[in-house]
């Protein structure tokens, strides 16, 4: 963050002040006071906040390490789009400054939400003389009223703005679904009420996207699945990064259920500062399922305990000190598992077999 707000606006994920009644101002601003948090320890040099000493030193791989090459350089009227919806979103929420957004790294992705929006994305690439030890690929915000976990990503890129190190090679999504949250009252679902975590084309999801639906949820609009996988096109937009960016790993953020959950090999994280693994199960059309179970892609999905109060500076550091750990050791040993297991699922597929 860029350091003009106070401790107290930042333990805020917040919702501008229209959506909250007075009670829960008053509620918030409390939690605030127990929430701030001691000055920050000083960041080793390095980076992604890590200790590189161990990292291999070989050189970068030129073009075949930055796959899916985003825009070009933004004409003017792709500067004011970026304008007018950084500018939405710092009014949307407590804890995002206009300049967090205009002065980070994200640029448009060209990709748009049902409404138009643009949906921002930023790049931090392999830097020279240091090969990644995996790509990356971190978002928040694809249910629009868990406002935490857009909140949060923008904390995390200002963490990589500082001290990309190249460890990673990093593509990081701070808002999948704008017009679930930039709405006057924030929705879960997208413009079309589709819940885009329902939407990814897990196998057979034809028949059981919409009989989940049906028959476990009660037709809960919160879930519904939509008419088609990939219907939407901001999870049409996502399904395209993971095949063109072809992370090692997807890191997706969630509120407010307190915990880490996990699809995929090889070892799930079993702490993430102050979230413990509870293994949660998926849903046909979810990413767990699409890209966990069915790509054999490690997903880690960070639930943060609440969908409009942010976790603490100290949390939200940990976390990502936790994270970076976690990937470091486990990153570097999914490309033969990924190769493996594609391998299997196209053997399965072949008798005739559905995981
Ligand atoms: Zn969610």
């Amino acid at each position: 963050m860029t350091g003009k707000k106070t401790a107290l606006r930042r333990a805020l994920a917040v919702i501008a002040p229209w959506a909250l009644g007075l009670a829960a101002a008053v509620l918030a601003a409390c939690l605030g006071w127990t929430l701030s948090t001691p000055p920050e320890p000083p960041v080793e040099p390095g980076s992604d906040l890590v200790d590189l000493s161990a990292a291999p030193e070989v050189p970068p791989e030129p073009e075949e390490d930055s796959p899916g090459a985003l825009l070009d350089e933004p004409t003017e009227e792709d500067k004011n789009e970026f304008l007018a919806t950084c500018r939405r979103i710092a009014d949307k929420l407590g804890s995002v400054d206009l300049e967090d957004c205009t002065e980070s790294d994200l640029q448009l992705s060209g990709a748009r939400s049902v409404q138009g929006t643009p949906i921002l994305v930023a790049e931090y690439p392999p830097l020279e003389g240091r090969k990644p030890l995996g790509r990356v690929l971190l978002f928040g915000g694809i249910h629009g009223d868990e406002l935490s976990s857009v909140s949060i990503v923008y904390t995390w890129l200002d963490m990589l703005e500082q001290h990309h190190s190249g460890l990673f090679h990093w593509r990081v999504v701070p808002l999948l679904n704008p017009d679930g949250l930039l709405r006057r009252e924030s929705q879960r679902m997208n413009e079309r009420g589709v819940d885009l975590n329902r939407n990814f084309p897990s196998p057979n999801w034809e028949v059981e996207a919409p009989d989940y639906w049906v028959r476990r949820t009660s037709r809960n609009p919160r879930r519904y699945p939509g008419e088609a996988p990939l219907s939407e096109p901001e999870s049409r937009w996502l399904h395209e990064q993971i095949e063109t960016f072809q992370p090692g790993a997807i890191v997706a953020v969630h509120a407010p259920i307190h915990l880490v959950d996990y699809d995929g090999p090889p070892e799930p994280p079993e702490k993430l500062g102050p979230l413990d693994l509870r293994k949660m199960g998926t849903y046909p059309g979810s990413l767990g399922r699409y890209a966990g179970i069915h790509l054999g892609l490690p997903v880690v999905t960070i639930e943060l305990p609440s969908a409009g109060i942010m976790p603490s500076r100290d949390d939200q550091r940990r976390m990502w000190i936790d994270l970076v750990a976690w990937l470091r050791e486990n990153l570097p040993k999914q490309e033969p598992l990924r190769t493996a297991r594609l391998k299997e699922t196209a053997a399965g597929t072949a008798a005739g077999m559905e995981r």
